[in-house]
């Protein structure tokens, strides 16, 4: 039996980033990790394995489409799917290692195993009892399904199993326009599948700015992606190797079947919390099955906290990080703060789509006084010449202050460009300040800057 000062439960994004940290503030920490490996969803089945195919199928969709245009001739490169699979297992084996090596540069110890706390202060693994003053819990999150669809990750898959298909299908039902769904969607479309889109709302990516709601769904289909828009799906039927997916639309009630050799269902995920033994200790839980913490992550049980997809807010990478740096720098003494109002979003197709701060749907219903500036990548010499042109930046200002409440990008390099205007905002910056900054030229920023100049006497290039 050992004693610590933390046992951080799983080793995502949450948890390594808070050990690495509570390691860094002088506190003897471990993680327990009942995976083979380190890094949580995020690095295993989740943000890295689909970048690298992202990547990879956008590769060969720039080498389909516009090569020839730059006078780069010849045959276009075939699919090797073996090989892009190890291309990805790859990626992940270097990123998976690298926290290993994290954890031992800061002297983190790796207890591996699945674990559970019979008492506050302690955390078994296996047959080991470990002390610990504080336990933080960073157990994330898995996949949910729908009534009558039962995920079997060959034909009917999570999107784990969509990491990992023996071969890509030729026809793919997505049932769920969000991010994962649409991702992976991507995928497989830009590697030859015939892609069908079932949502059950009238817009994709709910929550997003309404504007870019459209635009991102026409560029969807303009690549050949199908979707069926307010439709309720009724159940999966697998027969062998093919599936047929029944739903019912919701303008007339009537049933429609549409056939697949493969099925993903994106419809979200919930909080993983089995085996913790959470019940039994009395923490309190949400009604969407979330753990319950104040604004220092501690959960109703003193020396417990929790973080991550397992408590409310955002499922996202980063928003899990910043947790944990933040719940290690409380508990260490410090008074760290999670700014939840500047959290970006970023959907990794192409073009890119990123967000931060309000939608303009926000701003009307709270009955703010707001400015748009809008800018379109058609008017960015650098996207042009890329064939980037399609998309836009929107900022949205207060109207009197011109303070910055909101930015919506969809266009090239999205997800690294949104990051601008984090810093902005959290500066308290006013669209002018952004304008004013000088931004090198020939860049996609230069697009952010446009649209900043459009809050005020108006852009340049448009
Ligand atoms: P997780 O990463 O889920 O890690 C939890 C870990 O805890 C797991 O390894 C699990 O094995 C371990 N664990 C659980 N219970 C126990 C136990 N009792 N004992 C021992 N170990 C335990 N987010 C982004 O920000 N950007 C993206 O591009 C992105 N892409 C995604 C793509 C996909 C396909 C998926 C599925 C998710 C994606 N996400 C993305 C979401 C992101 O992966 C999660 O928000 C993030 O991983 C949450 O981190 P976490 O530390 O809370 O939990």
């Amino acid at each position: 039996m050992a004693s610590y000062d933390v046992i951080i439960i799983g080793s995502g994004p949450g948890g390594y980033v808070c050990a690495i940290r509570c390691a860094q503030l002088g506190l003897k920490t471990a993680v327990v990790e009942g995976r083979e490996t380190l890094g949580g969803t995020c690095l295993n089945v989740g943000c890295i394995p689909s970048k690298a195919l992202l990547h990879a199928s956008h590769m060969l969709h720039e080498a389909e489409h516009n090569f020839a245009a730059m006078g780069l001739k010849g045959k276009s490169p075939s699919v090797d799917w073996d090989q892009m699979l190890s291309y990805k297992e790859d990626t992940i084996g270097q990123n998976t290692k690298g926290i290993e090596f994290l954890f031992k540069k800061n002297k983190v110890d790796w207890l591996k195993g699945w674990g559970s706390i019979p008492e506050a202060g302690k955390v078994k693994v296996g047959d080991e009892v470990h002390e610990a003053k504080n336990i933080i819990i960073a157990s994330g999150s898995e996949a949910s399904s729908l009534p009558g669809v039962e995920i079997d990750e060959e034909t009917v898959v999570s999107s784990t199993g969509a990491l990992s298909l023996k071969k890509p299908p030729k026809k793919l039902v997505v049932i769920g326009a969000g991010v994962i769904g649409l991702e992976l969607g991507s995928v497989y479309q830009r590697l030859g599948a015939e892609v069908t889109v079932i949502e059950y709302l009238d817009a994709i990516t709910p929550g997003m700015d309404g504007e870019v709601q459209k635009t991102f769904q026409r560029l969807l289909k303009k690549q050949g992606m199908d979707f069926v828009m307010g439709a309720a799906v009724q159940g999966v039927e697998t027969l062998k190797t093919k599936a047929k997916v029944t739903y019912k639309l919701k303008k007339d009630d009537s049933e429609h079947t549409v056939d697949a050799d493969t099925v993903l269902v994106a419809t979200g995920r919930k909080p993983y919390t089995d085996g913790l033994g959470l019940e039994a200790l009395g923490v309190e839980m949400t009604e969407r099955g979330q753990i319950k913490t104040d604004d220092h992550y501690a959960t109703s049980v003193k020396g417990i906290y929790a973080i991550g997809d397992a408590i409310a807010g955002p499922m996202l990478a980063h928003k899990a990080e910043d947790e944990g740096m933040a719940c290690a720098e409380g508990l260490a003494g410090q008074k760290p703060h999670v700014n939840y109002d500047v959290i970006p979003g970023v959907i990794y197709t192409h073009p890119e789509v990123a967000n931060v701060g309000q939608t303009e749907e926000q701003l009307k219903e709270a009955g703010r006084a707001y400015k748009v500036g809008k800018f379109a990548f058609m008017g960015n010499g650098r996207a042009k010449a890329n064939f980037a042109g399609d998309g836009f930046v929107k900022i949205l200002a207060d109207k009197e202050t011109d303070r910055i409440l909101g930015c919506h990008i969809i266009g090239p390099a999205a997800g690294d460009l949104i990051h601008e205007v984090c810093v902005a905002m959290e500066f308290g910056a006013a669209a002018e300040d952004l304008a004013r900054t000088c931004h090198a030229h020939p860049t996609y920023s230069e697009a952010v800057r446009e649209a900043a100049l459009a809050c005020g006497d108006g852009p340049i290039h448009s």
